[in-house]
């Protein structure tokens, strides 16, 4: 018998734990990953804990009856075949893979429509079934798994969610190239959709953070504009700078300051996608929606063609992957203490 390990959250709350288990059964269709790299994002530490937000008295608790705890987190994975069903013949043993987590019922409005990050029956990996804190992982069906080459397994593990997040994010924002498109957050989701922003919608793209050392990243990334949020009067800076207000926000943060912030900031007819599920409470004078005419959407990772498409702009170069800190498995309390105190730099990654 073959055992596997794995970092288990087995009460909300309370820190992972080593576990051993027999490495799980390769049905017809399965595919077996051994996990070279996953990436630890911020939501693990909200599931870990089972509730978002910072402030107690504003927190939405996760009361999801289909997570199921022993879990194994993690959804950003990169690995290698290690075995296959009898009727997976698109996949060699061996062949370098990238995981799409976000896996969907399959029969469902949203999965057929390959929207299956939006299925009312979701089994995404790492929040609904055994995700990547694990030496293997078992994938449901080869259509989930997408070769690779040329990037590190940490690099491109971390495109399942930061990057497929950033370019759906992007897509629904609707830009045209005439178009100012405001991005709040500087860190490893903002940078990407900077990135992104910049090679695919010609905007002109203003960065907002709270952090100096931030915003140069994202001016390094090709932000033609940024703003320290935490100093700057930003409708005033904005006006001063550009002569006019964004056509549209990505807030990759989501608090209730941010949220505030981008309404002030956005031109009438404008367009908020919110992505950050940093935690808060929304409040408006109602009246100011249809007076502004305002959109307001949330955007939740994306899909599989959104993994494709952002492998294919990895692999030319379009997009430079992201840096990126190594921990052991058994490390992975550890890497998700560092992630919640901001210690780490770039994207932390869990190398089973
Ligand atoms: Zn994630
Ligand atoms: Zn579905």
């Amino acid at each position: 018998m073959v055992f596997m390990k794995a970092m288990k959250l087995q009460e909300f709350g309370k820190p992972l734990q080593l576990m051993e288990s027999d490495l799980p059964q390769v049905l017809d269709n399965n595919v077996l990953v051994k996990v070279d790299a996953c990436g630890v994002c911020h939501s693990d530490i909200h599931l870990a804990e089972g509730y978002y937000g910072a402030r107690e008295e504003e927190r939405l608790v996760i009361r999801d009856r289909r997570i199921r705890l022993p879990l194994t987190l993690g959804h950003e994975i990169a690995g290698r075949i290690e075995a296959k069903g009898r009727a997976v013949s698109a996949f060699e043993v061996g062949d370098t893979v990238v995981v799409y987590p976000w896996i969907g019922c399959g029969v469902c409005r949203a999965c057929r429509a390959g929207f299956d990050n939006l299925c009312e029956r979701p089994n995404a990996l790492g929040v609904y079934a055994d995700g990547g804190y694990a030496e293997y992982v078992l994938v449901p069906d080869p259509r989930y798994v997408l070769k690779y080459d040329g990037l590190k397994p940490e690099e491109a593990g971390v495109l399942a969610c930061s990057g497929i997040t950033a370019l759906h994010a992007l897509k629904k924002a609707r830009v045209a190239p005439d178009d100012v498109l405001a991005i709040i957050g500087a860190g490893g989701v903002g940078g990407m959709a900077i990135q992104l922003a910049k090679a695919l919608s010609g905007a002109t793209i203003v960065s907002l953070d709270i952090d100096d050392r931030k915003l140069e990243y994202a001016k390094s990334l090709g932000a033609d504009f940024t703003i320290n949020s935490s100093k700057d009067d930003i409708g005033a800076v904005m006006k001063q700078a550009l002569g006019k207000r964004a056509n549209a926000v990505i807030d990759f943060v989501g608090s209730t300051q941010t949220v505030e912030n981008a309404v002030k900031i956005l031109v009438k007819g404008g367009r908020l996608v919110v992505v950050g599920l940093f935690g808060g409470i929304l409040k408006m004078q109602i009246p100011l929606l249809p007076i502004l005419a305002l959109d307001i959407v949330g955007s939740y990772t994306g899909t599989l063609t959104d993994l494709n498409e952002i492998l294919q702009l990895t692999n030319r170069g379009v997009v430079k992957p992201v840096i990126s800190t190594s921990f052991r498995l058994e490390e992975a309390n550890e890497a998700l203490a560092k992630l919640r105190s901001g210690e780490v730099k770039g994207r932390a990654v869990i190398k089973p």
